[in-house]
């Protein structure tokens, strides 16, 4: 499955969070009550309402300050922690979409515990609403199967949000990051041989996100794996009591 990417230029973008906003407005999701802490990153975190979030980063470059940005999302993994972690407890709580290669929950999300989800994931993207229901970035797969683009790259003034082809969107970001190199010697793409959502920084990337790059080798680990191992039996039982 090649599918598709995105190709995040962090270079390009002003933190105008015209793709924050628009991922609340095409998702209907509704504000989060927050308040001022200081930055002008708002909300303070991604939530159960915010699937993309801007984040913002105060550093110090040879004695000046710069501030880095970053708009943080599901990185749309190839091989994504977060769907074992689901499948370890219920079926069908993920679809992980043949064409796209996009990874969406479903309402049965909700019978997996988030904190498992959370910590299975290496870039701390889930969130969970009230109801349990487990939610993040869909890439925009009502869209994206319509001909369209997702909200967030339809709105960026900047081209610092880009997607297509993954061939397409690799090709960009080698030929982007070949341009920046000689400027910038630690430019870098972030795994991009993991994800589906491939960012380019030009410094250390824990100074734009803690997790802005991947803080865990991905697959499953050995908690994972038992509970993946154990399933069955698990379901056998709950069905011998409700039969
Ligand atoms: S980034 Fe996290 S939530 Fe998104 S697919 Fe990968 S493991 Fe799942
Ligand atoms: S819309 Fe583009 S320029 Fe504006 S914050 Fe998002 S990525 Fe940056």
């Amino acid at each position: 499955m090649a599918g598709m990417s995105f190709f995040i230029d962090t270079t390009r973008c002003t933190a105008c969070r015209g793709c924050q906003i628009a991922c609340k407005n095409w998702n209907q999701n509704g504000a989060s009550m927050t308040k001022n802490l200081g930055s002008h990153q708002n909300p303070p975190d991604l939530d159960a309402n915010t699937f993309k979030l801007v984040r913002f980063s105060e550093s110090e470059v040879n004695g000046k300050p710069v501030w880095y940005f970053f708009a943080d999302q599901c990185r749309h993994c190839l091989e994504p922690p977060c769907m074992d972690a689901i499948a370890g407890y219920v079926d069908g709580g993920v679809i992980h979409d043949e064409e796209t290669g996009a990874v969406v929950y479903t309402d049965k999300s909700k019978e997996a515990p988030i904190d498992d989800v959370r910590e299975a994931c290496p870039y701390d993207i889930p969130r969970a609403r009230e109801d349990g229901r487990i939610v993040k970035c869909t890439m925009c797969l009502d869209r994206v199967k319509n001909g369209l683009i997702p909200a967030c790259v339809k709105v960026c003034p900047t081209q610092a949000m880009n997607f297509g082809t993954r061939e397409s969107m690799l090709e960009l970001a080698q030929k982007r990051l070949a341009d920046l190199k000689a400027k910038y010697p630690k430019a870098q793409l972030l795994n991009p041989q993991e994800v589906r959502v491939i960012y380019l920084v030009v410094d250390d990337p824990t100074k734009y996100h803690s997790h802005a790059v991947a803080s865990l080798g991905s697959g499953i680990d050995r908690k994972l794996a038992l509970r993946r191992l154990f399933k069955p039996a698990k379901t056998m039982a709950r069905a011998l009591t409700l039969g």
